[in-house]
C-alpha cells in the first residue's frame, strides 16, 4: 500500500520503511505506550486501595486482639491469651498472632514454640514504621506480608502490644486476575489500534503515493493530474492543488507556443507517435500538412518583427478555424506550421489544404494605420503509408511536398509526387 514510493526506495535501498509502514508503527507505538502506562496507573491506584483496604480489616483484628487481651495480662491469663491468639490466626490472611509484654518479649504466640523469645519482627520496637503503624512488607510464601502492632492500653498505660502477621495473598491474587484483564483489553486495543494506525497512514499516505506518481508523470511528460483529489480543504488537499496547477502551467509552457497559442513542435511530436502507432495497428491512413508563410521575411522587412508576429497569429488563427478539433494543429518553427489529420484520410487532407489556402489569401491582415497586409501560403501534403513508412519519412516527404509547392510559384498546395 505505501505504492511506488515505497518500492522505489526499496530499489535504493533493501532496508527501506514506507511511510506508511513508519506511520503505522509510530501510531501503534503510541498507542501501546498510552495503554501501558493507563494499566500502570490503574493498577498501582487500585493496588494502593486494596491495601489501605486490607491493613484496615488487619488492624480491626488487630485491636479486637489488643482489646481481648487487656484482661488476661492484667490477671496474668496465659490460657485466656492462648485462645485470643488461636481465635485471631484463624482469620484468613493472618499470617500469626502474638502478644508482647511492655519490653517486647512474646508472652504468647500461634506457635507456642515462639513464646518466651524476643519479638524482632519488622514491627518491633524501634523499628521504623509507616504512618500507619505497619513494619516494612515482607516475602511470604504466596506474597508479601505486613506486621501490624497494636498497644494494649488501660488507663493511659501500656501493658503490652499486639502483632498482627497479615498477608497480602489475597489482594496479590485478584491484583493477578486484573492484571490478566488488563493485558486482554491492551491486546486487543493493540490490535484494534494496528488497524486503525493502518487507516490512518493509509489516509495520509494514498495522497503522498499519488503526488508522487504525478511528480513522476512530470518527469515523464504526462501533464494529465486529474487523479489528484483538490477537494480536499486540509494540507494534503492544498498541496495537490498547488501541484496540479503547477502541471497545468507546465503543460502550456512544454507544449503550447508562446505566440500563438497552439501547440508547438514538442507537442506535435508526442501526438504524431501516438497517431502514427494508431494509423499503423489499424491499417489507417494519416495525412500531414506542412505550411510556410510565402516572402515572410519581407513582410518583416517591410512592415516590422511585430506586424510579422500578427501574422503568424491570423494564420494561426485559420488553422485552428478550418480544422477539426481531433487535428492537431502545431508550430513546428519559425513560420512554418503543421497539421497532423486524426481520423482522415488524404481527399479530406487536400480538401483543408485547399480551404486553409484560400482563407489566408482571401483575409489579409488589417493594420492599426488602416493599411492591409496581403499573405499567402504554400502547403505540402504526405499521407501515411502512400507517401511514408516511418513518421520521420511523413515528416520530410511533407517538406518536400511543400518545397515543390514553394518551387512552383508558392501559393499552392502540393503532393509529394504528380
Ligand atoms: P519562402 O517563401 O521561401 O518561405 O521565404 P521566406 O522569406 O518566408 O523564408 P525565409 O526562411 O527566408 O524567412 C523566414 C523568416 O521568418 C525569417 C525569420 O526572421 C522570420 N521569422 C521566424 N520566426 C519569426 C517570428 O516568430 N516572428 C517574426 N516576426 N518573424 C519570424
Ligand atoms: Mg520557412
Ligand atoms: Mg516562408
Amino acid at each position: 500500500m505505501t505504492g511506488s514510493g515505497g518500492k522505489s526506495a526499496k530499489r535504493n535501498n533493501p532496508f527501506a520503511i514506507g511511510l506508511k509502514h513508519k506511520l503505522v508503527a509510530l501510531i501503534t507505538a503510541l498507542i501501546i505506550a498510552a495503554q501501558l502506562a493507563t494499566g500502570l496507573v490503574i493498577v498501582s491506584r487500585v493496588e494502593k486501595a486494596m491495601e489501605r483496604e486490607n491493613y484496615l480489616r488487619g488492624l480491626t483484628i488487630a485491636s479486637d486482639l489488643a482489646r481481648s487481651s487487656v484482661r488476661p495480662l492484667i490477671s496474668r491469663d496465659l490460657d485466656g491469651l492462648r485462645v485470643n491468639v488461636r481465635v485471631t490466626k484463624a482469620h484468613e490472611d493472618v499470617i500469626h498472632a502474638m502478644v508482647l509484654d511492655p519490653v517486647g518479649r512474646i508472652v504468647m504466640h500461634n506457635n507456642l514454640a515462639r513464646v518466651g523469645n524476643d519479638y524482632d519482627g519488622p514491627a518491633r520496637a524501634g523499628a521504623a514504621l509507616n504512618e500507619e503503624g505497619c513494619g516494612p512488607h515482607y516475602p511470604i510464601k504466596d506474597g508479601v506480608g505486613v506486621d501490624i502492632r497494636v498497644p494494649v492500653m488501660v488507663g493511659g498505660r501500656e501493658l503490652g502490644s499486639v502483632v498482627v502477621g497479615f498477608s497480602h495473598a489475597g489482594i496479590q491474587r485478584q491484583l493477578g486476575r486484573l492484571k490478566k484483564q488488563i493485558a486482554l483489553v491492551l491486546l486487543v486495543s493493540i490490535g484494534i489500534g494496528i488497524v486503525l494506525a493502518g487507516l490512518v497512514s493509509e489516509l495520509v499516505t494514498r495522497p503522498l503515493v499519488r503526488l508522487q506518481q504525478a511528480a513522476k508523470g512530470l518527469e515523464a511528460g504526462h501533464f494529465d493530474v486529474g487523479y489528484l483529489n483538490t477537494s480536499a480543504s486540509d494540507e494534503l488537499g492544498g498541496l495537490a492543488r498547488a501541484f496540479s496547477s503547477m502541471a497545468d502551467r507546465l503543460r502550456f509552457q512544454v507544449c503550447y507556443d508562446a505566440l500563438t497559442g497552439i501547440y508547438n513542435r514538442f507537442f506535435f511530436q508526442k501526438r504524431l507517435k501516438e497517431l502514427w502507432a494508431e494509423s499503423v495497428r489499424y491499417h489507417k491512413q494519416l495525412p500531414l500538412l506542412m505550411i510556410d508563410v510565402d516572402h515572410f521575411k519581407r513582410i518583416n522587412d517591410t512592415h516590422g518583427h511585430e506586424v510579422g508576429d500578427r501574422c503568424l497569429m491570423m494564420l494561426a488563427e485559420v488553422l485552428l478555424e478550418q480544422s477539426r478539433a481531433e487535428d492537431c494543429v502545431a508550430r513546428y518553427g519559425g513560420e512554418e506550421f503543421v497539421v497532423l489529420m486524426a481520423e482522415s484520410d488524404s481527399v479530406a487532407a487536400f480538401n483543408l489544404a485547399e480551404r486553409i489556402r484560400a482563407t489566408v489569401e482571401s483575409r489579409p491582415v488589417a493594420l492599426d494605420d488602416g493599411r492591409t497586409v496581403a499573405m499567402t501560403i504554400s502547403v505540402g501534403v504526405a499521407v501515411f503509408p502512400e507517401d511514408a513508412t516511418t513518421k520521420e519519412e511523413l515528416i520530410s516527404r511533407a517538406d518536400q511536398a511543400l518545397y515543390r509547392a514553394k518551387r512552383a510559384g508558392r501559393n499552392r498546395v502540393s503532393p509529394v509526387e504528380e
